[in-house]
């Protein structure tokens, strides 16, 4: 089936949240054993971290700026223990920075996993970060998160927010992320963000894990406009598996994910749409047709049911990703 999902938050849950477990036994939505049964050819890790957490430091309040650094420091623990990881289980799977060697680990039998950051803070306005991270493997960065950050300004329903974009050091952000070859992710970012990142960038911008506010009125989907953008610059967006932005609020169906995979194609074309699923990252879901990655067979007949062909479904498990990934890592 040779599934590239675009974004997941596993690491998030076993390191922070779980506290337990490891890529091969856990009780989430993604490990080995389930990237297998799923057909993964490659996952992609967000190290996300939650400037809430760390806002405060023995019991004392600390500003926004000291909160950045520590999760700067967190996201750098995140990378040590996928690599530890990686190690355990070289049997299994191997980072890939590149698309060649996503194929090189295909032809080893391995799953490739690639490392992104999700939330641009933690740059913290010293833009030497995105070499250091770079060297250590992350090839994504997800710019916003759901904070005003050294980059920009996120999604929000607060019009005022909405309209604000990218601050000067975002600017040289993402002109840096273009020149070492990081994809830059506008999933988050407000609409004004986004509007600037498209203007800034060069190449190909993705929004990794969002839908299409067409379908689901919500700030962090994209407008067809967006889409229209995005598929422009040939870039793409990856389908969310949450029930809130699919618009079905205590549940995540197919039938949605298949109507805003459709929605997608439609408006950006049949090279748009790619796989986001967002696994781990959120909860308060009474129900999931797609409960984990082993399942994602169920999304590929649902679409074929819609009358997409073989060649299609290719492009969205893979192609199309694998096309930004050459384009922009190499
Ligand atoms: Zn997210």
């Amino acid at each position: 089936m040779n599934l590239i999902d675009m974004h997941c938050d596993t690491l998030w849950q076993l390191i922070d949240l779980k506290k337990q477990g490891n890529l091969m036994e856990n009780d989430c939505s993604v490990s080995i054993p389930y990237m297998k049964k799923g057909g993964t050819l490659a996952q992609f890790f967000a190290c996300f971290t939650y400037l809430e957490d760390y806002l405060t430091e023995g019991g004392k309040n600390v500003g926004k700026e000291d909160g950045y650094e520590s999760c700067y420091a967190h996201v750098l623990q995140m990378i040590d223990y996928m690599e530890e990881q990686v190690r355990i289980f070289s049997g299994d799977i191997a980072f890939a920075f590149s698309g060649e060697d996503i194929m090189k680990n295909k032809s080893e039998g391995k799953i490739s996993a690639f490392l992104t950051v999700e939330e641009g803070g933690i740059l913290n306005q010293n833009l030497e970060r995105l070499s250091v991270l770079y060297d250590k493997g992350i090839r994504l960065i997800t710019l916003m998160w759901n904070y005003e950050n050294c980059i920009g300004w996120p999604g929000s329903r607060d019009t005022k927010i909405m309209c604000r974009g990218l601050k000067s050091f975002g600017i040289e952000a993402v002109e840096e992320m273009n020149r070492l070859g990081i994809i830059v992710d506008v999933s988050h970012a407000s609409d004004g963000t986004f509007r600037d990142i498209m203007r800034y960038a060069k190449g190909p911008v993705i929004a990794s894990h969002s839908n299409c506010r067409a379908l689901c009125s919500h700030p962090r989907n994209l407008s067809d406009e967006m889409i229209h953008r995005l598929a422009e610059s040939g870039g793409a967006a990856g389908l969310n598996f949450y029930g809130n932005f699919l618009g079905t609020e205590k549940e995540s169906c197919i039938e949605e994910m298949t109507a805003h995979i459709l929605h997608m194609i439609q408006k950006g074309g049949i090279g748009f749409p790619v796989i986001g699923t967002d696994f781990d990252g959120f909860d308060g879901m009474e129900h999931m047709d797609i409960p984990d990655v082993s399942g994602m067979e169920m999304l590929w007949e649902a679409l074929k049911k819609k009358g997409l062909g073989e060649a299609e479904l290719e492009k969205i498990w893979n192609g199309n990703a694998l096309r930004v990934i050459t384009e922009v890592c190499g």
